[in-house]
């Protein structure tokens, strides 16, 4: 493809300058471009058998004229023709609308050919198509005709003629470029071939084997791309191999109050799989809330200490690293692993002693916001960096945090889980570890959608959960008063239950707050001396409350999936049945499909799932996180599967003591020296 695509389409007939630049709207620029732009769909002029055919159902068929045309008017522009045609011995008849100017054309017992919608009652076609000469019927009939994007100023028509014109000139230089081993176990049709049936297939088979072959093609390029992208970086970076006691981490783990599932067991062994490898780690952990993340990062943390190396655990909020330094202590200090906290609005004296510990190694783990990545923070030697939700710190900040080791192991654990195809497609350059199991007895959180006039209800509900001794949170989208909207912001429900609930105690909590008025909350509310707690989405990520049983989303439409997902993760932590109580008048079909979603799973990759099938994967991902390649014909949810594999292959043949000289790789290597050219999206 290497000559095709250094050629501008201004070599094919009829491209001057402004068809030149009309193309290049559609990002049609070289030969090779023209001729990856495949149809998104083909009109289909296969012959039907009328007798099989139902009613509505689009039909293509051939016949004789009987009799003339007649054509009746309304006004000047609107008409109606009528004829009856012969299709095999039964007559039919044809209605066009507003065509009258074809009656000239049509002569009776005249063969054409007519596509359009079937009544089978009236057996009777309303013609889109009408095919009258004899070439027009030999190069439609049969077959099925592409349909492209286009523009305004290219014409449907002259595209397709276009691309068979380049096909026809060039159609004999499109090189292959998978090795033949990869086809033969695929049973791929040559890429050539493939290329054309994809525009112009006879029918359904080619059209199949077509698109086979080139979603493979696709994946494994884009694999083959990253695979070697990673080859050639760690042969640059080379990581530490971290060396530990193995024993000493399996009796860390049979210490724990509870065993682990089988999925924190795998995941545990990737992990220490890479950390004991000369390579560096650079892998994402994701898991569905309250499914384990933080007892596999002490897991790691200490294998690391074990190792002889300093570790780093950065998370997104203060709160947040309060709690995971405690949960750490709990766990690891009596292994002797000192756990150092340091944040934004610890006293300047506070944090002059961490940043020494840190500085002298006396440090072995070090919690903390994105203070960590500023600059006076020098640890003395760091060997493993955990980024809990990850997706909240820039690509820079991530740099910034490596560059303080040398080459440190990188572990991302993020609760938002994404389907593994799109998880290795958007974070390619990662490995992809996965906890797709919940802890055993873990009661899936009950979830009730209720429209907004059953407010007092809900206040009955609260109050029930209180007396039970348990604890509640009710979540409001905004904290200010925004009469356009109509919501309930967080301060007037904070005052109305003040009031109504009384004695019970409610707490207030929100972004506006500074981190030592939050923090001061989020302690009374762990300690049980606030029951209520209203907030904002702040507790969405990681804050972890067992007793707090109850959760009330106002508004609840206002978020989307992956929020409320997050948020109802806040209770159902302890042992109790919880309860999750969406409020919400959604206005449009999405969100009450949203709400209808949250009531019938808890399964955080399902509502995923759910969640990338409601918005597609560019909206989804959200523009920031967009690194999604342009797959011109693969598709990430049916065809996951062979991503998978091409995958697998990619980095098979990568790895191959041959894959630079063996002259059957050559096209891909070429194709590779072609890709480094372009920037690709490492951090
Ligand atoms: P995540 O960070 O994935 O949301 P956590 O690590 O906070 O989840 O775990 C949630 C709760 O489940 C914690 O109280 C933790 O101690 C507990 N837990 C973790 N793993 C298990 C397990 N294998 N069996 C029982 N409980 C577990
Ligand atoms: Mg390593």
């Amino acid at each position: 493809m290497n000559k095709l695509s250094q050629l501008s389409v201004h070599v094919l007939p009829g491209v001057g300058e402004q068809r030149k630049k009309d193309l290049a709207e559609l990002g049609i620029q070289t030969v090779a471009d023209l001729l990856h732009h495949f149809p998104y769909r083909y009109e289909d002029y296969r012959v039907s058998d009328l007798s099989q055919a139902a009613h509505d159902e689009k039909v293509t068929v051939q016949g004789q004229l009987y009799g003339q045309p007649s054509v009746r008017w309304y006004g000047k522009k609107k008409s109606r023709m009528t004829a009856k045609m012969n299709v095999d011995g039964i007559h039919i008849s044809v209605v066009w609308f507003n065509q009258a100017f074809l009656k000239e054309k049509l002569r009776p017992g005249q063969v054409f050919a007519v596509s359009g919608k079937w009544d089978r009652h009236r057996l009777q076609i309303t013609a889109e198509r009408t095919m009258i000469s004899r070439e027009e019927q030999e190069k439609l009939l049969g077959r099925l005709e592409p349909v492209y994007s286009v523009t305004q100023s290219i014409k449907m028509n002259w595209l397709r003629k276009l691309i068979y014109e380049a096909f026809v000139q060039y159609g004999r230089e499109i090189e292959e470029i998978l090795p033949r081993e990869l086809r033969d176990r695929y049973k791929l049709i040559p890429r050539a071939k493939a290329m054309y049936y994809l525009h112009f297939p006879k029918g359904r088979e080619e059209g199949l084997a077509a698109r086979r072959r080139m979603v493979y093609e696709e994946f494994f390029l884009y694999e083959l791309k990253i695979m070697w992208l990673r080859k050639v970086q760690r042969a640059e970076a080379p990581g530490i191999e971290h060396r530990f006691d193995e024993q000493k981490v399996r009796e860390f783990i049979d210490s724990l109050s509870f065993p682990l599932t089988g999925a924190q067991e795998r995941v545990v062994r990737e992990i220490l799989g890479d950390m004991r490898s000369k390579v560096q780690m650079n892998r994402l952990l994701q898991g569905d809330v309250g499914s384990g993340k933080t007892v596999v990062a002490a897991i790691a943390l200490y294998a690391n200490h074990l190792s002889g190396y300093q570790g780093a655990l950065m998370v997104p909020t203060e709160i947040l690293a309060d709690q995971h330094a405690a949960s750490l202590r709990k766990l690891l200090q009596p292994y002797g692993v000192r756990v150092v906290l340091l944040t934004g609005s610890m006293t300047s004296r506070a944090r002059r002693d961490a940043l020494g510990q840190i500085q002298m190694g006396l440090a072995d783990i070090v919690v903390g916001t994105h203070a960590l990545i500023q600059d006076p923070v020098a640890f003395r030697r760091l060997g493993l960096v955990i980024m809990d939700e990850q997706h909240r710190f820039g690509v820079k900040q991530r740099a910034m945090l490596r560059e303080k080791g040398e080459y440190p192991d990188v572990l991302h654990m993020t609760a938002t889980p994404i389907p593994r195809t799109l998880a290795i497609t958007v974070f390619g350059e990662m490995d992809v570890s996965t906890i797709d199991e919940m802890p055993a007895g873990r009661q899936p959180v009950n979830t009730y959608w209720v429209k907004k006039e059953v407010w007092p209800r809900i206040i009955k509900f609260i109050q029930k959960e209180c007396h039970k001794g348990r604890q509640a949170y009710v979540i409001c989208p905004l904290i200010e008063e925004s009469e356009k909207l109509d919501l309930q912001n967080a301060q007037e429900v904070f005052e109305q239950l003040t009031t109504t609930l009384a004695p019970i105690r409610v707490g207030l909590l929100h972004g506006r707050m500074t981190p030592a008025e939050k923090e001061e909350v989020m302690k009374s509310f762990a300690a049980n001396e606030v029951q209520v707690l209203v907030s904002t989405t702040v507790v969405e990520v990681g804050v972890n409350v067992p007793n707090a049983t109850a959760m009330v989303v106002y508004d609840a439409d206002r978020f989307g999936l992956a929020q409320l997902h997050q948020l109802r993760g806040r209770v159902g932590r302890g042992g109790g049945a919880s309860t999750c109580v969406l409020v919400a008048d959604p206005k449009s079909e999405a969100g009450v499909e949203r709400m209808r979603i949250m009531t019938e799973t808890t399964d955080g990759f399902e509502i995923s799932r759910r969640d990338l099938e409601l918005r597609g994967p560019g909206d989804f991902l959200g523009v920031k996180q967009s690194g999604l390649p342009d797959f011109k014909v693969a598709d990430l949810e049916q065809d996951g599967r062979v991503l998978e594999v091409a995958r697998h292959d990619a980095a098979e043949l990568v790895n191959r003591p041959d894959f630079e000289t063996d002259s059957d790789y050559k096209p891909l290597l070429d194709y590779l020296m072609e890709a480094k050219l372009e920037s690709i999206n490492f951090d």
